[in-house]
């Protein structure tokens, strides 16, 4: 096919239909829609309320590698497939956050032909939500100083506040930094450090929360840290949690976007895949399966992490009920899995790859058999989306569909990057006929089981581990968050992304290893146990030559390099 050009300038000529119509195709009447200027708006939480009557499809993937499997393209164009024919669509999909933006290359609102606009306003501030989150989050941290300048009423132990600061901007510098330095009336002096805005805890508190009350309730259940004795202290205790909901208001309602072919996008929150959850809204998709048939959105990494955070956490604390799950994979993923080819992030493609070559393909196959299976494993209906890159063959193409076959699951080729929503209707159909047989939602473990049969019941159940190491500290911490009252909490597991083990050199699907869990930490206000299996993490570093270097602005008020 012919060479597609690049995102910015397809996303440069596209016109954008008015928002108003964009509102008005959803059936959300104008006095729930809030223009932040001209082709954004955000959605009022009255529109989240009456019968959530859409199919909820979630767009998962392979194990990612560096090449970018297209989940958030697959997702776009998949709407706009939907779209095309009759269906009322939705995509729902996170807020890219800024460090990234400037730090790799290029922004997160799709590619090619299946986009979400304007992308500049996506990519940069959007209305503001990661700011509103970067202020309450600091505003706590600067109500925990003043707590311990004025006397500290609350005994916190200094070297037990694990509330740090955030900031949207990937700063290397400020991992570790002192605070309270200077004469007596400048604080006490304690060790503390920045995370990126995306790492807060509220932020995946705000993916959550249902309601302003719920929003409320659970910043007043955060705990910022704990008394010498071990007593947590909460942001309630502090007095902060009602301000910090004031600063959050607006903050919750999604914003409003349209796609490349003028369908509606929501775009709300998005927290660090790595920690949290990695999704987008509960409100968001609550407003959207309020008023379309099928909404789209997408679950971070693959299905190993994404959709098991997706269904276990985002959907259990959400209410929701997802019908289909669509694993993308590409040809050079299942290359990149057979370990035949090395691949580094910002190298060139390694000799080879993108030869035909089926055998390649067929020794990468089990990571695509293993993610399947995961997505049975929690009674949803997998679909295998094969989304095609211009340098792909047929014959690669067969090799996956056969694998489809075998295992008895729905597969098309998908050519949303190059052809738009063209190129997504026959992944449509095929999601379109999956939906009319959805599965039955089945959690990996009940709530009220221990924090480390959690644990265990995700390594063992859906990664395919024999079994969990818990480190002494992480044992010790769990046996305490059962007594503190957190044991009813679902289960994080932060692990690599590159493997569906803890271990990123373990390629396709791993058997006979076990998950060594570091540490585990409670994120009591947003509503979750995270085990650490591995190094994480929650403040990027700049590259060498960051994309920033590249970005600048003209006389006119144009911006370039963005993507
Ligand atoms: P993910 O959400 O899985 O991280 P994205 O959808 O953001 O992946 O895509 C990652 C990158 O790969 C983007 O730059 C996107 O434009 C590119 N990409 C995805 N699919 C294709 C395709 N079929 N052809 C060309 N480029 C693609
Ligand atoms: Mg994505």
């Amino acid at each position: 096919s012919a060479t597609v050009p690049s995102d910015l300038d397809i996303a440069t000529a596209a016109t954008l239909r008015p928002l108003g119509e964009i509102a008005d195709e959803l059936g959300i009447p104008a006095d729930q829609v809030e223009p932040y200027g001209r082709d954004v708006a955000k959605v009022s939480l009255e529109a989240a309320k009456g019968e959530q009557r859409g199919r909820y499809v979630v767009v998962t993937a392979v194990t990612p590698t560096p090449l970018g499997e297209g989940k958030t393209t697959t997702c776009v164009g998949l709407a706009q497939g939907l779209r095309r024919l009759g269906s009322k669509a939705v995509v729902t999909l996170r807020q890219p956050s800024m460090g990234p933006t400037f730090g790799i290359k290029g922004g997160a609102a799709g590619g090619g032909y299946s986009q979400v606009l304007p992308m500049e306003r996506l990519n940069l501030h959007l209305t503001g939500d990661f700011h509103a989150i970067t202020a309450a989050h600091n505003l706590l941290a600067a109500m925990i100083d003043n707590h311990l300048h004025f006397g500290n009423e609350l005994g916190l132990d200094p070297r037990g506040i694990t509330w740090r600061r955030v900031l949207d901007i990937n700063d290397r510098a400020l991992r570790d930094v002192v605070v309270g330095l200077g004469a007596r009336v400048d604080g006490v002096p304690r060790q503390t450090g920045f995370d990126i805005t995306a790492a807060s805890e509220l932020m995946v508190l705000m993916t959550l929360a249902t309601s302003l009350t719920d929003l409320r309730e659970r910043l007043g259940r955060i705990v910022v840290g704990y008394s010498v004795d071990g007593a947590p202290v909460t942001a309630e205790q502090l007095g902060a949690a009602g301000a910090m909901a004031v600063i959050l208001r607006d903050a919750l309602q999604p914003n409003l976007l349209q796609t490349l072919e003028g369908g509606p996008a929501l775009v709300h929150l998005g927290p660090f895949g790595n920690i949290a959850t990695g999704t987008s809204s509960v409100v968001a998709d609550q407003v959207a399966l309020a008023h379309a048939d099928v909404v789209v959105t997408e679950a971070g990494f693959g299905a190993d992490m994404g959709a098991e955070r997706f269904v276990n956490v985002k959907c259990r604390q959400g209410g929701l009920t997802p019908d289909v799950a669509v694993v993308v994979v590409t040809v050079r993923a299942l290359k990149a899995h057979s370990g035949r080819f090395e691949i580094r992030p910002g190298r060139p493609l390694p000799e080879g790859l993108l030869e035909e070559s089926p055998e390649d393909v067929r020794a990468g196959l089990a990571n695509l058999r293993k993610h399947v299976e995961i997505v049975r494993s929690f009674g949803i209906s997998p679909v295998v989306a094969i989304n095609a890159f211009p340098q792909d063959h047929e014959s690669e193409h067969a090799v996956i569909e056969q694998l489809a076959t075998e295992m008895g699951v729905r597969c098309a080729v998908t050519r949303h990057v190059a052809e738009g929503g063209a190129g997504a209707e026959e992944l449509s159909r095929v999601v379109l006929e999956a939906l009319e047989e959805p599965g039955k939602l089945t959690f990996t473990y009940p709530l009220d089981a221990p924090l480390a049969e959690k644990i265990e019941a995700v390594a063992t159940l859906v990664y395919g581990a024999d079994g969990i190491d818990l480190s002494p500290v992480a044992s010790k911490h769990l046996a305490e968050y059962e007594q503190l009252g957190f044991g009813h909490l679902p289960v994080v597991i932060a692990k690599t992304h590159l493997s569906i083990s803890h271990d990123p050199a373990l390629l396709g699907a791993p058997t006979g290893w076990r998950l060594p869990v570091r540490e585990v930490r409670a994120n009591v206000g947003a509503g979750y146990v995270y085990a650490i299996c591995g190094d994480m993490r929650t403040m990027p570093g700049l590259s060498r030559h960051p994309n920033a270097e590249r970005i600048d602005l003209d006389a006119s008020g144009e911006i370039s390099g963005l993507s």
